[in-house]
């Protein structure tokens, strides 16, 4: 298979980052004997610098050429002060509405060797691996009527909406991936009081009917916000509307113990964009520290999603699992970093090692390739 990847590295950390993405994806991609290439394309600051603009139309033309766009970050101090519609942000902001994907996917995953990063206790977190699918063109975020009113007394109203085919489309990809995982699915609404929501909750179970092996259920957010942390083990893939999403995304990810950690994907639009969930990092960024999991991470979703290729993206989480149990950390899952204030627990046993930004890259580069090498010798035998 011929597979085309645009790759926009951003600002800040984010080359640093994609740097290692990329090494990983292409020693994947060879081992599958995929026939890949990779073109690189300026967005955000970078691309203000050199064409005064942070999305060129070159950029928007490669990406819409290939067939998956894989990002770093955009943003830095030095572009504050510009007006909004000008900042690297709008850059990234238009790509995301050009490439069109409805569902945003936020894998939230507690790796056992790094738990003592999490502020929630290792007891609870154990065997955490939930994927959220937000739905992400619709709903409050977008809905008119919107704005602020002054007249004697000022007053702000935005409208969320929803219709059918947005509901649907959503809650297909969910199921889907419900199916390859542990086919189960908590829809999340506020039904009790949003008639969205019961539409939402109406069409979610009705598609749920397509999928008789998966189960469904349906949770309230304001229940599913305290689950999250209290029993975060007890989801598989949860499914919910724009707003909904974007707050239990970023709650759930405290599970991971690093922002460096997170990866996501939008999908469903004319090309894919993967991307890790931080931001450019300026307060590191050049200093070869940045944390590259998340977006080695998101190359892994980038493989699943655009590229077939199942056993590759497990063959690069397994390697990443390996390169934590073994030890290998860096600054931002040292112990000087967490969050936890369970730092002392955290060097029990095994011994930590902290290693730069390629350093990190490297060492899940050759733990693919032991992954692939001994799953290869188990089925020979
Ligand atoms: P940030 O995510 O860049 O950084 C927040 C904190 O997390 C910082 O302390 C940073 O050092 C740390 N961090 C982030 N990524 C890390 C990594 N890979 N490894 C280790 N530590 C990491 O958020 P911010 O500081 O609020 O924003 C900085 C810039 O990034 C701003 O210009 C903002 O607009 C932009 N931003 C861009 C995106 C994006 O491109 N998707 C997302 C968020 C913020």
């Amino acid at each position: 298979m011929k597979l085309h990847i645009t790759i926009l590295p951003g600002d800040g950390v984010g080359p640093e980052v994609t740097g290692e993405a990329v090494r990983v994806l292409r020693t994947v991609l060879d081992l599958y004997g995929y026939d890949a290439s990779f073109e690189e394309h300026p967005i955000g600051g970078v691309a203000i610098r050199q064409f005064g603009v942070p999305l060129p139309e070159a950029t928007v033309r490669a990406c819409m050429n290939s067939q998956a766009v894989l990002l770093g970050a955009v943003g830095g101090p030095e572009f504050d002060s510009l007006p909004a519609g000008q900042k690297p942000e709008s850059g990234l902001l238009a790509l995301r509405q050009a490439l069109g994907g409805y569902a945003n996917l936020r894998p939230a995953i507690a790796y056992g060797a790094i738990a003592e990063c999490s502020p929630v206790r290792p007891e609870i977190i154990k065997g955490t691996d939930i994927l959220i699918v937000r739905e992400l063109l619709g709903g409050i975020y977008f809905g008119e009527p919107r704005g602020i009113s002054d007249g004697p007394v000022s007053a702000a109203h935005n409208t969320m909406r929803y219709s059918v085919p947005e509901i649907e489309r959503v809650a297909r990809v969910a199921f889907y991936q419900a199916q390859k995982r542990h086919r189960k699915v908590t829809s999340v609404d506020k039904a009790n009081v949003l008639e969205t929501s019961q539409l939402w909750r109406q069409t979610v179970a009705r598609v749920g009917g397509d999928y008789p092996e998966v189960k469904l259920e349906h949770v309230y957010v304001d229940a599913c916000a305290m689950r999250l942390i209290t029993h975060p083990g007890s989801f598989d893939v949860i499914v919910t509307e724009n707003l909904f999403g974007d707050i239990l995304s970023d709650e759930v990810a405290v599970i991971s113990g690093s922002l460096g950690m997170l990866a996501s994907a939008t999908i469903g639009g004319k090309v894919d964009l993967y991307e890790p969930v931080h931001g450019s990092a300026p307060d590191i960024a050049g200093r070869g520290v940045a944390n590259p999991l998340g977006a080695i991470a998101s190359a892994a979703m980038l493989l699943r999603h655009s590229a077939g290729l199942e056993q590759g993206a497990r063959d690069i989480e397994d390697a990443i699992r390996e390169v934590l149990d073994a030890g290998h950390r860096t600054a931002d899952l040292s112990p000087q970093h967490s969050n936890s204030g369970r730092a002392g627990d955290s060097q029990r046993g095994r011994a930590k090692r902290v290693v730069s930004t390629a350093e990190m890259g490297a060492l899940v580069e050759s733990a693919v390739g032991d992954v692939t090498d001994r799953r290869r010798a188990y089925h020979a035998v």
